[in-house]
């Protein structure tokens, strides 16, 4: 199973699960792919391996964050559907809890094995992985899901 980060045309980033790279090849050319937001299907691979960071991100009190939990490109997903993605997260990743800004930078500079972490980072963090070109995706995973384990 491979995970790729895609984006529509209209520059939604979103997930793709594939059961292998041919797999991704021949959904593209047979035009399988849709946007889960918008249903475009020119849809195009982005460059970064995704990390995750899901739960209650940590509040910095010099930098409030907006009272929604929910990241304005999920805001339009169906419940039922961002429950099926959080499924899939929880199923696929490792759960390297406050560890993940130090799990991500390893991953990221090839210091450690590749593959996809979920964790939990405070907005500082997060906003200081993607400076550095991590590409972190924030999920909003109900609290009550968290401590499940596969
Ligand atoms: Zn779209």
């Amino acid at each position: 199973m491979i995970v790729y980060n895609l984006g529509c045309a209209n520059d939604h980033r979103f997930e793709g699960w594939f059961s292998s790279a041919d797999d991704y090849e021949q959904q593209t050319k047979s035009n399988l792919l849709n946007c889960p937001l918008c249903g475009n299907n020119r849809i195009a691979r982005m460059p970064h391996a995704p990390y995750l960071s899901t739960g209650s991100v940590a509040r910095e009190p010099e930098a409030p964050q907006p009272t929604s939990a929910v990241p304005s490109q999920y805001t339009n997903v169906g419940a039922d559907l961002l429950a099926k993605l959080i499924d899939r997260v929880l199923e696929k990743t490792e759960d390297v809890g406050r560890a993940f800004p130090e799990e991500a930078r390893k991953i990221h500079y090839g210091e450690t094995a590749e593959r996809h972490i979920r964790g939990n980072a405070s907005a500082k963090e997060v906003n200081a992985l993607r400076e550095e070109g991590i590409d972190v995706v924030a999920l909003p995973i109900p609290p009550h899901r968290l401590g499940k384990t596969h």
